[in-house]
Order: structure tokens, then sequence, then C-alpha cells
């Protein structure tokens, strides 16, 4: 394996773990220690079929905020996904690809007016929608939208909590749905988000409950109720398959009881972290270290300063109560452990990623691997102190891209993205990498 750019994307011809590129990666480092993410594009991919299986009868529409890493649009875009945007950038960002505007929903329910506008410029229709105020606006600036009405869900069990901000109760919901109908608005369906990293399949289950309790009002009221979107916040991280399989059993379970498939229903979905969270592993190099002694043990304790923090790509420490768990390259299995911090690059007290947590002695250029790194990461990532943060380098094993083109090439043509538009953006794979390196979606990538 050869230094590989930015963004570049390895095919390669045996399978690795993150682990493994970043060890053979960091071998050609030498000076160069900017920190990097090893994208495992296997991961994304299994992901997705592993979507499809356990839920059929549910479409996902990627949430572009979790990640909008333009390769990860495109590979998703390329496996038949469907995408939630919540701006006219990510819209702009998607529809680039050549994803056709009726594979994309609107998802933020309060929208700037200008958005609006560019979203009916091109061509997009579905959208959600929580209150009066914006339903008046979207009449005006928007008078065809098909709207989709988010209701409140409790989130109490998520990491992440939004019911405070949006989302009808069932009685607003209602009114809503009587607004629509004096002033002719379509409404096509409701959605909800049961908060990002939800913990109970129950709030899937209640929410969905609710969701038919609104769609009948909506029919009685000579509404046609056709769309379902159960949201976002499935988990994504290595080790919560089996929490994901019992959400997914019971998500089909009440659609089963609530929405029989009776061919006028269709359910989407606005997962994030789901595709994205276990596919990124995040390289850091030890730049600077700090020995003192801890003046209530006597012992020594050290302090760690590496090249990406809070302002960066472990900004999820703030935003996302993420706790990133560090393990060390090469791996250091040494009993003998002290208690350590590890801080940031920034000249900012804020940029700290580990507090207290205990860890065998590190030496400067050392370097460290953060597991789970996809999701709300680098979307949400700054250059304070003038800084870089991880650059995505991208793997997939040549036998797996093969076996997945197969069985994704009888993706109905609707759903595939135009080729002739992903090949003028796509990314630089230049001739200096291996001979088993593919350029990104090569060639025979869609039959026509
Ligand atoms: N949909 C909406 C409207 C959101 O606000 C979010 C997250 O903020 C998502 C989907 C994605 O959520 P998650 O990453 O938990 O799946």
């Amino acid at each position: 394996m050869h230094l590989i750019k930015d963004n570049s994307i390895v095919v390669t011809k045996t399978q690795y773990t993150a682990e493994e590129f970043i060890q053979k990666k960091i071998v050609l480092l030498k000076d160069e220690v900017e920190p990097f993410f090893a994208v495992d594009l296997e991961d994304i991919c299994n992901k997705h079929i592993r979507w499809l299986t356990s839920m059929p009868r549910v479409t996902p529409h990627y949430a572009v905020k979790c990640n909008d890493d333009i390769n990860i649009l495109k590979l998703l875009a390329y496996l038949g996904a469907g995408f939630d945007c919540a701006s006219k950038g990510e819209i702009k960002k998607v529809m680039d690809l050549g994803v056709s505007a009726d594979r994309i929903i609107y998802a933020n329910p309060c929208k700037q007016s200008s958005y609006i506008r560019y979203a009916q410029e091109v061509g997009i229709e579905t959208m959600t929608f929580d209150n009066e105020q914006e339903l008046m606006k979207i009449k005006q600036l928007h008078p065809n939208a098909k709207l989709v009405l988010r209701i409140v869900t409790d989130d109490s069990n998520a990491v992440c909590r939004f019911s405070m901000k949006f989302g009808a109760d069932i009685n607003t919901a209602c009114k809503l749905i009587e607004k629509a109908q004096e002033i002719d608005m379509t409404i096509i369906g409701v959605s909800f988000h049961c908060g990002s990293g939800q913990m109970t399949s129950k709030a899937f289950v209640d929410a969905i409950q609710n969701a038919r309790i609104i769609m009948n009002y909506g029919i009685k009221l000579g509404f046609n109720m056709h769309l379902l979107d159960i949201g976002g916040g499935f988990p994504g991280n290595t080790g919560t398959e089996d929490y994901f399989s019992e959400i997914s059993a019971a998500i089909n379970k009440t659609l089963e009881e609530h929405f029989p498939d009776n061919g006028n229903i269709r359910i989407i979905a606005e997962p994030g972290r789901y595709y994205v969270a276990s596919a990124y592993a995040l390289a850091t190099n030890v730049i600077a270290s700090r020995e003192m002694i801890d003046s209530e043990t006597g012992n020594m304790k050290y302090m760690y300063y590496i090249n990406d923090g809070v302002y960066g790509s472990f900004n999820c420490v703030l935003y996302d109560h993420y706790v990133p768990e560090p393990s060390l390259l090469p791996k250091n299995e040494s009993n003998k452990k002290y208690t350590s911090s590890i801080w940031g690059p920034t000249c900012d007290g804020l940029d700290c990623i580990h507090q207290s947590i205990q860890m065998p002695k590190l030496n400067i250029g050392d370097w460290i691997l953060w597991k789970n790194m996809g999701a709300y990461t680098i979307s949400a990532a700054v250059r304070f102190n003038g800084l870089p943060f991880g650059k995505p380098h991208y793997f997939m094993s040549k036998q797996f891209w093969d076996s997945v083109k197969a069985a994704f090439q009888t993706i109905p043509r609707k759903y595939q993205v135009d080729t002739s538009v992903i090949r003028h953006n796509s990314c630089d794979c230049s001739n200096e990498v291996e001979d088993d390196m593919l350029p990104w979606l090569p060639e025979d990538f869609i039959e026509d």
C-alpha cells in the first residue's frame, strides 16, 4: 500500500479491519502525523443490507446532517437509499450527485423561507411541519408541497432529545389538519423522531400508535394519508446489533398491527448514526505530554495532548454526549496504568476529551485509535486555532465491492443515480496508488 491522498478510496485485494488499515498507513506517514479517519465502506454497505433485511417495509432516507461526507452520500445513493435533508445546502449537495427530488424529504419542521422557495424550484415536494405558522409560510411559498406532520414523542430515554423543540401533540396535530383543510394544503402523512440514541423500542411503538391516530383523523377529513416516517434514533455503534434487532422486530410488529401492508401506505425512516457511526475509526497522534505528581495519591499522573479535539472530530463529546474510548496503536497491554487526561490541540481549556482515565504511559508520537467516530463528528467540526481535523481515507475489499455490485445491480433504474453526474463529481483517485486500487464507482457501476 502506498501513501494515499486525502479522500482517496482504497479497494484492497484482502479484507482489512480499520485497525489494520490504520497500522499500515501509519508506517508510511513518518513525520506526517495529521489525524485521519479510516472509513470502512464495507461496514456502510453491511449496515444497509442489514436494514433492508431487518425492516423490508421501511425505506431508509439517510439523515445527511449526521455525516455529510460526499463519498458516503455517493455510496448510499448508489445503494438506493433516500435522503433526509435539513437545509438548502444539504439538498444541493445530494441533488448535485444526481439524486432525484422524489428521493428526498426536507425534514426540518422550521425552515427558512428562501430554502422553502429553493425546495420548490428544484422539485422537492415532501417536507415536514409541526405548527400553524410554518403551515401558512409553506402555503405562501410552496402551495403544492406534500406535507408531513411531525408529532411529538416521549424521547426521555434518548441520549439527544428533540421533543422540547419539535413535534405537535395529538390535539395540536388534529387542529393543524383542520387548518390545512381550510387553506387547501395537502397533508400526506405523519413523521416523528424518538430522539437520537434512543434506548428503548417502546418509544417507537408508542409513536407509531400515535401516528395511526393522527393518520385516521386526516383520513376522516378527506386527506390521502399514505406516508409514515418513523424518523431516526437507531443505534450505530459496534456492539449495538442485538439492540437494533430488538427495535426493528418491535417496529415490524407494530407496523403490522397498525399499518398492515395493503399497498397504500409508504413507510420511510431517517436513520443517521445507524449508517455511519461504526464505519469511522479515527487515528490521532500524541503531540505533547506533561508529567506531574498526583497530590492525592503521590503517584505520577499524565496529561496528553493529541492533534484532534472537541472543536474538531471530538465535538461529539460536547454535542452528542459521546464518551469516546481510546485504544493504543500498537496495542499496549501493560498492566501499569496511570491516571491520565487527554486534551485536544487548541489553546482552550474546554478542549478536553477525557478528564480522567487510566492508561499505560504514552510517548510523544504514539498513535491513539478511536472507534465508532462516524456520527456527528466531522459534520460539525471547525478549524478553530487554524487546526485541521481528521480527513477520511476509505477502504473496501475488491471482492466485497464486486459482491455488492452484483447484489445491487437489480435496483430499479429509478432509484439509482445519474452516473454521468457521479463521474463528473467523482473524487480524486490518482494513479499514484497501487494497481489494486480502483476508481470510485467503476465503469460497470450501473447497467443501462
Ligand atoms: N431526522 C431528524 C429530523 C433529525 O433531527 C435527526 C437528528 O438530529 C435525524 C433524523 C437522525 O437521527 P439519528 O442520527 O439519531 O438517526
